[in-house]
């Protein structure tokens, strides 16, 4: 029976990681939430609604139905790749730029509502492994199995530094360190923030373990 896998938890925790391979093992859809979250951001910098000194955020709720979001996946998970309004933007998404914009887009009630509703739909057929902050708690509640990852910031900020760095991105560790507290900071203690662990929601930390260890680990309580 197939069931719906959330998967929440900090930054660069490796939660796509290991729902990428669980997507693959398992037959099931894998949904990238952050992706979402990270297109919607580079539409507003294109359209220039979010910069360094200006967040129009009533333009952004205007605009939000202009904004149209799918996945593509090639022959796995691994290589999925999320379209903006057509133009494959997975490549654009990932830079430190929009790393820097996404949580305060990402705290517009109506930019969720909407991505919320879209991801609800995505997740109706069952068999699907989602990745998020909020999947748990308000995308499925029901979800049938709910895991909460979580590694230390210096850990999760080296994983980020060399896959920057692996697809040539020039950028330093302390830059990357930084983006990472810093979204922590707004993720743990805005009142609005989206990051909660839900309380039915397995707590891994895999500040130790490896791709395989996580994958195995996750794999049995799917199982379960
Ligand atoms: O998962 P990723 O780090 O790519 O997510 C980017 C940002 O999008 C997060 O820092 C968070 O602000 C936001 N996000 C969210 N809700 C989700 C997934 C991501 O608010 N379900």
């Amino acid at each position: 029976k197939k069931i719906t896998i959330a998967i929440d938890g900090y930054s660069s925790t490796g939660k796509s990681t290991v729902a990428k391979q669980l997507a693959d093992y398992l037959g099931y859809v894998y949904v990238d939430s952050g992706a979402m979250y990270r297109a919607v951001t580079l539409y507003a910098m294109q359209e220039g609604i979010i910069s360094k000194d200006n967040f129009n955020v009533e333009k952004l709720k205007e605009s939000l139905n202009s904004i149209d979001l799918k996945f593509e996946k090639d022959a796995s998970w691994a290589k999925a790749h999320i379209f903006l309004n057509g133009k494959d933007v997975e490549e654009l998404i990932r830079n430190l730029e929009v790393s820097a914009f996404v949580s305060p887009i990402a705290t517009v009630h109506e930019v969720r509502a909407k991505l919320v509703a879209q991801q609800q739909k995505m997740g109706l057929d069952k068999g699907v492994v989602m990745d998020g902050r909020d999947i748990g708690t308000v995308v499925f509640p029901k979800a049938e199995l709910k895991i909460f990852m979580n590694a230390s910031a210096n850990e999760r900020a080296q994983r980020r530094y060399k896959e920057l760095v692996a697809r040539g991105d020039n950028i330093d560790f302390q830059a990357v360190l930084s983006n990472i507290q810093e979204r922590d900071h707004i993720d743990t203690t805005r009142t609005d923030s989206p990051l909660r662990k839900a309380a039915d929601a397995i707590e891994i930390d895999n500040s130790e373990m490896n791709l395989e260890d996580q994958f195995h680990t996750v794999l049995q309580l799917a199982k379960d």
